[in-house]
């Protein structure tokens, strides 16, 4: 198997999934209760969030674990907002965001809030000259992610950050560290935002928990009311089993995060490379200043969908766009980039990930090599027939 949507979601490390095992026999016990099993629960949280706090560089009580970033998000965005209606009724954020960003924005506009969306500049990013305007009306949140998910962008926290502090230092800045985070050297230590999110399906933890950073002394309207834990912000049994797997995956790939970024950025060259020399027409979507873990790749003439599942006949995984869009056939993503409207519809996202070797990559690009031309010269394959060169290659019902 070669898995190349590690964008979408990653496999545990083993070192986690031990960890999970060995944790769900030993913390089964509520970590609210008085007694001694509790104590060691909430022991195990506690122990974690340092050592989370202390990776990313911040305090353990500002942390709210969540259930992952979409909670995460949610949380930040509205109850950000909900909470300090003295800052007034505008956010800004950019229309490429996540759909917990922007769902969550489109709530608040619901609520009575305008939300202004950055244009996109010809690289790809969020335009943050126009940013710099809309600061200067003082909005109550900025709210944008460290690394674009679907083209690997990668925006310049530094300067909104500097931004923020000259025109609007009472603005809230949220930032969505999912795909930054063990990927990019990410810290909240000297980046002064109010809000960051993660998630930990994304660094080979579990699925089902993530963060959120809350700056010390920023209150937040809850979303759910129960017991009252994590401050009442976040009522719900805390679950220290996820929490000591998430503490446990960041350890691991911080340890070897510029080794990790290293390979990575060479295979991405090497994929970039390839797939610029393969006989047809391809073309680029993601900046060279992207990620090196997300490549944008357009095959114009082909549907996209059709060679995921071609390449995944073969056992070679990649996507069209986010998975989380809900099923929507184009990505809101590319529709928003300065690109020819056949790359929007023809586009494929490859995930890379420090475990892959160069063999792993020599075979993608044979793959697409031999798929590409097959399934651009096919011209039935829109009327859902398969072609002869795909031996157990067969299109899905919603395809025909
Ligand atoms: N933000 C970004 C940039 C993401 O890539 C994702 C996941 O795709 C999310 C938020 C949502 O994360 P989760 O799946 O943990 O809810």
């Amino acid at each position: 198997m070669h898995y190349f949507d590690q964008t979408a979601s990653t496999l545990p490390y083993e070192a986690v999934l031990a960890r999970y095992s060995e944790l769900s026999r030993t913390v089964f016990a509520n970590p609210s209760a008085i007694h001694r099993l509790g104590y060691q629960a909430e022991q195990v949280i506690q122990q974690a969030l340092k050592e989370l706090a202390d990776l990313l560089g911040c305090q353990a009580r500002e942390w709210i674990v969540t259930s992952g970033a979409t909670e995460s998000i949610n949380l930040a965005v509205l109850g950000s907002m909900r909470a300090h209606p003295n800052l007034g009724r505008n956010i800004v954020t950019w229309a490429c965001e996540h759909k917990a960003t922007l769902e969550a924005c489109e709530q608040l506009k619901r609520e009575g809030y305008t939300v202004s969306l950055l244009r996109t500049t010809a690289e790809g990013g969020p335009d943050l000259e126009q940013l710099q305007e809309l600061l200067r009306d003082k909005p109550a949140l900025v709210t944008l992610s460290a690394v674009n998910n679907e083209t690997g962008v990668v925006i310049d926290w530094k300067r909104i950050v500097q931004m923020r502090k000259t025109l609007s230092p009472r603005t809230l800045l949220h930032v969505d560290a999912v795909q930054a985070w063990n990927k990019l050297p990410f810290r909240l230590g000297g980046l002064a935002v109010d809000l960051a999110s993660f998630s930990g399906h994304k660094i080979h933890a579990p699925k089902g928990i993530g963060l959120l950073y809350v700056r010390k002394g920023l209150i937040l309207q809850p979303l759910q009311f129960g017991g009252g834990q994590q401050g009442g912000v976040r009522s719900g049994t805390e679950n220290p089993v996820l929490l000591g797997c998430l503490a446990e995956a960041a350890r691991i790939g911080a340890s070897r995060l510029s080794e990790s970024l290293t390979h990575v950025r060479s295979l991405n060259r090497k994929l970039r490379a390839g797939i610029s020399a393969l006989p047809f027409v391809t073309a680029i979507n993601s900046p060279e200043s992207a990620s090196p873990y997300i490549l944008n790749v357009s095959f114009p003439g082909v549907r996209p969908e059709t060679l995921v599942h071609a390449l995944a006949g073969e056992g070679i995984y990649v996507a069209t766009h986010a998975a989380c869009s809900g099923g929507a056939s184009r990505s809101h993503v590319l529709d928003e980039m300065q690109i020819l409207e056949e790359a929007k519809t023809s586009a494929l996202r490859i995930s890379l990930d420090p475990d892959h070797t160069e063999e792993e990559v020599d075979g993608l690009l044979e793959a697409l090599a031999r798929w590409v031309p097959t399934l651009y010269s096919a011209p039935d394959l829109t009327r859902g027939r398969v072609p002869e060169t795909s031996p157990g290659f067969t299109i899905r019902e919603e395809e025909r």
